[in-house]
This record gives C-alpha cells, sequence and structure tokens, in this order.
C-alpha cells in the first residue's frame, strides 16, 4: 500500500512541489526502516529526501531513526534494509480466439525508497519507469513484445526450479517467487515469463491479472519478455 500518512519536513516542501511529493508517496510503502532494518510499525513513517544531485532518494524511517529532511548524499548507506515483494501467476492471453495464458512474475523491487530525476521534462518525478525502460522494459500497449525478448541489453535472468522461479536482475535484485502447476506449465511452455517491475503497487497474496491490468494500463508497469535460463 503507497503511504498514507508521512512526516514532511518543511525542507522538503519547500523543495519539492505537492505534485512530487503525492507521487512519491504513491510509489513508497510502508515496510522496514531504512536506518534500523526494524517493521516501520503503526506511526507515520519520516520521509527523507537525500539529494544526489540529478536525482534524489526519497525514503522511509522511522521519525525517532533519521528525522525527516533533505539530506546530501553520502550520509547514509542505501539499500540495506530495502524489501522487495513479488507474485508469479498466469496472465490469461487470447491468441487468435485460443486461450493461451503466459506465466507473469510482478514485482516492486524496492518498497522503502524510490529515486527521482529531472530526465521526464516535468520538474522531479519518480525514475522507475525511465530507469526500466532504459534496461529494455516497456509499458503494457503496442511497444510491449511477448514471447521474446527484443531489447539490446541482456534480459534479466530466470531459473525455474521445481515450483519455485528465481530472477536475477543484476545490480537491480534478486528476486523468487513460488506459483501454481498452471503458471510453471505456462512457463515451461513458453520457456520464459513476463517480468513486469513497477513500484506504483506493492504485490500482496491478492495479486493478480486484475491488478496487472489495472496498473499495466496506467502505465505504472514496465514488462518485458525473460527467457529461461
Ligand atoms: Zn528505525
Amino acid at each position: 500500500m503507497a503511504v498514507a500518512e508521512l512526516y514532511i519536513a518543511d525542507e522538503i516542501r519547500s523543495r519539492l512541489p505537492e505534485k512530487a511529493l503525492a507521487e512519491v508517496a504513491a510509489h513508497l510503502h510502508k515496510r522496514d526502516c531504512q536506518t534500523c532494518g526494524k517493521p516501520l510499525g503503526d506511526k507515520a513513517p519520516a520521509l527523507t529526501v537525500d539529494d544526489g544531485g540529478p536525482f534524489l532518494s526519497a525514503m522511509l524511517h522511522h521519525q525517532s531513526c533519521r528525522p525527516s529532511g533533505w539530506y546530501q548524499l553520502g550520509s547514509l548507506v542505501a539499500g540495506a534494509h530495502l524489501s522487495w515483494t513479488s507474485r508469479f501467476f498466469t496472465l490469461p492471453m487470447d491468441d487468435d480466439g485460443a486461450l493461451d495464458p503466459r506465466a507473469t512474475f510482478i514485482v516492486c523491487p524496492h518498497l522503502e525508497a524510490v529515486h527521482l530525476d529531472q530526465d521526464g521534462g516535468d520538474g522531479w518525478t519518480v525514475n522507475t519507469g525511465r530507469h526500466w525502460r532504459a534496461r529494455g522494459f516497456r509499458p503494457m500497449g503496442r511497444e510491449l513484445v511477448v514471447d521474446k525478448w527484443v531489447a539490446d541489453q541482456t534480459p534479466p535472468r530466470a531459473r525455474l526450479t521445481g515450483s519455485t522461479i528465481q530472477i536475477d536482475a543484476g545490480l537491480d535484485g534478486q528476486w523468487s517467487s513460488s506459483a501454481d502447476l498452471e503458471t510453471i506449465k505456462a512457463c515451461r511452455t513458453h520457456n520464459g515469463l513476463l517480468l513486469g517491475v513497477s513500484t506504483a503497487f506493492e504485490p500482496v497474496a491478492a495479486t493478480g491479472p486484475n491488478d496487472v491490468l489495472y496498473y499495466g494500463t496506467a502505465g505504472h508497469i514496465f514488462l518485458g519478455w525473460v527467457p529461461l535460463t
């Protein structure tokens, strides 16, 4: 779930417009404090912004661990406490009238942190989509090719062991998820899976095809076909 309540320091409010703050809150998910690693719990987390010059890193902490504020990047080693969630299921696809589901792996690669840059031409905006586009992933729609990897970049590696899929996206993370028989079968049949990356939602137990359609058509999931290795 996107964060509903946040401590936001005045300096952050003076440097980021309301629109950027709303987007950040929608792409952050309350799990663990990025300072101590313990659960954020019921209280409102503190939003911190680390200023890296051309990019900003927005993160969640306990207000008592690292108060909300605008910091210069370098004061914190980021990433040690980042959480991810994923789900692996089938997505129905209509191939000339025949239903032929594809195995689909949806991941939120970092729940408690997100990066912003100004490369979108609209001030500071969350760069998840731009980052994954640069890695060869595309939003749902005519740009997306299913059943083969078409980008020049090397795709992440995917290995199926029993009913568990393991995805290795290098510096972007390693994720795994187990799946039901239908998903495993679809993955074997097509020798690959549709990998979808998003920070706009956190995959939970109930996550399924409807979420892919909802967030996908809104342009919030970046997808690519990853062959099994
Ligand atoms: Zn803490």
